[in-house]
């Protein structure tokens, strides 16, 4: 594939430091993609370049990367937790169906996907084991993770992986959903014409359950119709999105 892909990170600035929502390729991938990715790097398509590391995207803000406290992963996909070894004080928040999915690995192509390199180092895990405790928006989200503000909530959407989940923040002016790998582009939860494009139909089968993948997606499409304008959607591939929200600033009120 000739076309880089995006991996869009979130960053958000909290009274208790900074808090990373996914961690894309890191240093690690781009120096030594060979151990940090394995054979899975063809596949991707990724275009690795330092400069756009998570790490060095949060010192182009003007943030010291050592003050990441806290990472919340939507999955453990190669491509989400490559910038892990970037961090290694952080807290690592992740689902618990996620962190057996990754850690205890029973399928071929989750051999593909998890790539334990990424965590050799051993990050300081804090593994979410609610499967969604309140309601938010008709979907059931985890609220007051460890260490976390309220105002950063977990929202599971499986499908993609068995412990895929979203990252919803709430800004004080209206939500951010991260919603990782749910959907890829915006098309597809277009409220007026929704539209999978026929690349993005191809990684949808890289889903590790397809119904519930779909389900998902289609709810996320019903969230962005009744409150798109409360809530923005975005995806981690989405490069137009990327594009869009890449200059915003996010600090959640507290
Ligand atoms: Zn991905």
């Amino acid at each position: 594939m000739a076309r880089g892909m995006v991996d869009h990170c979130l960053l958000i600035e909290t009274k208790g430091g900074l808090v990373l929502v996914d961690t894309g390729f890191g240093l690690g991938c781009v120096r030594d993609p060979g151990t940090m990715l394995g054979p899975s790097r063809f596949v991707l398509g990724a275009k690795l370049a330092e400069h756009e590391t998570a790490f060095r995207q949060i010192q182009g803000l003007g943030y010291d990367p050592a003050d990441v406290r806290h990472i919340v992963l939507t999955h453990l996909d190669l491509d989400h937790a490559g910038g892990l070894t970037d961090f290694p004080e952080a807290t690592v928040h992740v689902h618990g169906p996620e962190f057996r999915a990754a850690t205890a690995v029973r399928t071929r192509s989750e051999r593909m996907r998890y790539r334990a390199q990424q965590w050799a180092h051993g990050p300081r895990w804090m593994v979410n084991e609610i499967d969604g405790g309140e309601e938010w928006f008709g979907f059931r989200a985890v609220r007051d993770l460890p260490g976390l503000p309220p105002e950063i909530l977990v929202v599971p959407l499986h499908g993609h992986t068995r412990g895929h989940v979203g990252v919803a923040v709430d800004t004080g002016t209206g939500w951010l959903l991260h919603a990782g790998d749910a959907f890829y582009v915006g098309s597809e939860i277009d409220p007026v014409r929704p539209n999978t494009p026929l690349i993005w139909r191809a990684y949808e089968l890289g889903s590790i359950a397809g119904l519930p993948f779909r389900e998902n997606r289609r709810r996320l499409l019903e969230l962005n119709r009744e409150h798109g304008s409360d809530i923005t959607i975005f995806s981690s591939h989405d490069a137009e999105a990327f594009a869009r929200l890449a200059s915003s600033r996010v600090r959640p009120a507290q």
